[in-house]
């Protein structure tokens, strides 16, 4: 059968394609992908990684937003029976359908990096490991410590949810076309003691959302903007005797469990 040629890269897609047989072994080793596995792949692209996943992996569902290499890849892959192709945006795909225990991998379109790995946090609970090529950027403030340029509410976020580590580095000479930035392959650990309640966890999500809404305010002033009552983050703060002046990226994610549980919601008018 005649192979079509692979479609040209659309920059606004963030299709930045590997073309580096290395960086693929060893995003692969790093999933460590048994027969038993099942993988998620986000945007195959035109495949490099796809078909390395799918000799390594019992099945293989990946989504593609661009219908171009959607069917490339469907010829491509025509003999790979462990695949399901889907045509999706990642930001829509119904995660909730995939089996329990999934696997993630993926190099992901950096348009849409921080969306995607929020939407993957909140269903953290479904997959068994990540293993995300990223902006290095974003790789550094997945890890970032409390007190330091890169903390901010991916960082709490996500090491509230994962234990992770930044695998390797990548060079932009690994793709093409080259993108602008340098990459970084991270590895997710789904925590699976929960500190919260499925009931809390969204509480924990607003707090540090307002938290870090206005990152020159101190956390009271922050919170008083986004809603809350200043006494109980007065309060709170005293409880974890903290200064009264601290600022959210001071704060480590064991201090914003405790004050998730010490300061409520704010209260919202239901009416439209
Ligand atoms: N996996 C391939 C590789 O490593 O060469 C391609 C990676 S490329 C950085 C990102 C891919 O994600 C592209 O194929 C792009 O079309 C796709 N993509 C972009 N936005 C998407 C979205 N919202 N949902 C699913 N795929 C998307």
């Amino acid at each position: 059968m005649d192979h079509a040629s692979p479609p040209a890269a659309v920059k606004r897609l963030g299709q930045n394609f590997l073309v580096d047989p290395n960086i693929v072994r060893k995003i692969v080793t790093a999933a460590a992908l048994g027969p038993d596995d099942s993988v998620l792949e986000i945007g195959p692209g035109r495949g490099i990684l796809t078909a390395a996943l799918c000799r390594s992996a019992g099945h293989v569902t990946a989504v593609e937003i661009d219908p171009r290499l959607h069917s490339y890849v469907s010829q491509e892959q025509a003999h790979s029976p462990n695949l399901t192709l889907v045509l999706d945006d990642a930001l829509r795909y119904p995660i909730e359908n995939l089996s329990q225990g999934t696997v993630v991998v993926a190099n992901l379109p950096y348009y849409i990096s921080t969306p995607i790995l929020f939407r993957l946090l909140d269903h953290h609970h479904r997959f068994s490991r990540m293993v995300l090529m990223l902006q290095d950027e974003v790789a550094n403030r997945l890890i970032a410590n409390p007190a330091t340029p890169d903390y901010g509410m991916l960082s709490v976020m996500a090491q509230y949810a994962a234990d992770i580590t930044k695998v390797f580095k990548v060079s932009p000479n690994c793709f093409r076309p080259r993108p602008e930035v340098s990459s970084a392959v991270v590895r997710l650990q789904p925590k699976t003691q929960r500190t919260l309640t499925p009931q809390e966890e969204p509480g924990f999500a607003s707090l540090v959302k307002a938290a870090f809404a206005h990152r020159r305010k101190t956390l009271v002033n922050s919170l008083k903007d986004e809603g809350y009552q200043q006494d109980t983050v007065l309060q709170a703060l005293r409880h974890l005797a903290r200064s009264l002046t601290t600022r959210a990226e001071a704060l480590s994610v064991a201090d914003f469990l405790e004050l998730a549980r010490l300061i409520p919601l704010p209260y919202r008018d239901p009416r439209p």
